[in-house]
């Protein structure tokens, strides 16, 4: 392990006034006069992947805002091997419930490899974002590399396993500031400022781009999908809190009513989720060879293209999470204007209001119950879609999150 290097991240270029006309004038003008004394300064987000998932999503986006706006700001990937992908694996999983905390062995790899990116990270930030708990360590063991510092987690901390964050908050509560998405994932004991902010998603991307309908139509006839039949879709990773086996099984429910109903599960595999085609395989056994299945992932060639298409086409896109800190997939199938069914868990309810812009379940029979009800009545499913899309035009798209990061590394305390 001596050639231990922190990985800089290659991003495109964004300009703000591009998302003028979605967001509006006012949005764009407050951003501007946030960013003026902020010119120039050097602002790091660091993370353990720069591949699938929803931190990677969001950071492809706001890193080439926020330099469009004067920021010299860059994105840096932590090194680190299997073992340690391991560990915080389980880390993830225990900080979001499961209960199984890491062992002495595992803790001490998290450690060590945190111990390795910190003595490696390049001095002179003004600020530095730590993005989750795989680096959390590193303000602690490298405070005099950055003049300020911020923890931003991503992940539902509201259930944890008690052991597992009884033995991060020492790393993580004396960051001068940290954001969550949400007030009931903040543990007791931070010492710092506790921003809520939620995340956003990046309309002019190429995921949420407007796609005319021939085109998604078109896609997902490539991927083998009869586009003239109805299709639910489920985009999202191979892991057990996304709950696709609970898909599959209301799926089966509906298929009893309305035989022509196909599945799409779509899911990208991550480079820091040794897990995920465990998961991935007992998913494909759950389906049981049904041919109106289809179960995709990135290395059939899906990437942000096809998933627009899959959001785009579907008769009713759902995200049946069992734990979910955000779900970027719901923002972008509401920004598509699709009938959406969600868990009624995490962040989800932030963004579905059961009734107006889509529905909340927490069983296979209320999905399915839900999907005919879609299916059956399209003008419903029309109704909730529009209402959805505004929705998320006011409170999830990236130049709110943009504006609300630029005020948080405005008011950064130094420490
Ligand atoms: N995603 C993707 N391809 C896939 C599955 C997921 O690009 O096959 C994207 C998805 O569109 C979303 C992100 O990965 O932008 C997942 O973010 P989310 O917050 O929903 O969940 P996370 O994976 O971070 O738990």
């Amino acid at each position: 392990m001596c050639f231990v290097m922190l990985q800089k991240v290659q991003i495109g270029t964004k300009e703000l006034q591009d998302y003028a006309s979605i967001v509006g004038r006012d949005m764009i003008e407050e951003i501007r006069e946030l960013a003026k004394p902020l010119e120039g300064k050097k602002v790091l987000h660091l993370s353990a992947t720069a591949y699938g998932g929803g931190v990677s999503e969001i950071l492809y986006t706001i890193l080439p805002l926020m330099r469009d706006v004067g920021l010299d700001a860059e994105w840096q990937v932590i090194y680190g091997r299997d073992d340690f992908f391991s560990a915080t694996k389980l880390l993830h999983n225990a900080l979001q419930g499961a209960p199984t905390d890491l062992s002495d062995e595992q803790w001490a790899t998290w450690r060590r490899y945190n111990e390795l990116n910190a003595r490696e990270l390049a001095p002179g930030w003004d600020t530095c974002i730590v993005h989750d708990p795989q680096p959390a360590a590193i303000h602690g063991l490298a405070k005099d590399k950055a003049k300020s510092w911020v923890w931003r987690c991503h992940i539902d901390l509201s259930t944890p396993n008690p052991d597992t964050i009884a033995h991060l908050l020492p790393e993580i509560a004396d960051y001068p500031q940290s954001v969550f998405h949400m007030q009931q994932y903040v543990p007791d004991g931070m010492k710092g400022k506790v921003n809520i902010v939620p995340p956003a998603i990046d309309p002019l991307a190429p995921k949420n781009m407007v796609f005319p309908p021939t085109e998604a139509t078109y896609i997902c006839d490539q991927f083998g999908i009869d586009t003239k039949r109805p299709l639910l879709c489920q985009v999202s990773r191979f892991d057990p809190w996304k709950d696709p086996l609970g898909v599959i099984d209301a799926y089966r429910i509906v298929k009893q009513e309305i035989p022509d109903v196909q599945l799409a599960l779509v899911g990208s595999m991550a480079s820091d989720d040794p897990e995920g085609w465990d998961f991935f395989n007992a998913t494909v056994t759950h389906a049981g060879g049904d041919p109106d299945i289809h179960i995709l992932n990135n290395f059939n060639n899906v990437g942000s293209i096809e998933v627009n298409a899959f959001q785009s086409f579907a008769d009713v896109l759902i995200q049946k999470s069992t734990r979910e800190g955000f779900g970027l997939t719901v923002s972008e199938g509401l920004w598509k204007a699709r009938p959406f069914i969600g868990g009624d868990v995490g962040g989800i309810p932030l963004q579905v209001t059961d009734g107006e812009t889509g529905y909340l379940v927490q069983t296979a029979e209320q999905c399915a119950a839900r999907s005919l009800e879609l299916l059956r009545d399209p003008q419903l499913g029309i109704d909730l879609g529009l209402a959805g899309k505004e929705h998320v035009r006011k409170h999830f798209l990236s130049p709110r999150l943009l504006r609300d990061w630029l005020r948080i590394i405005g008011e950064a305390p130094v420490g």
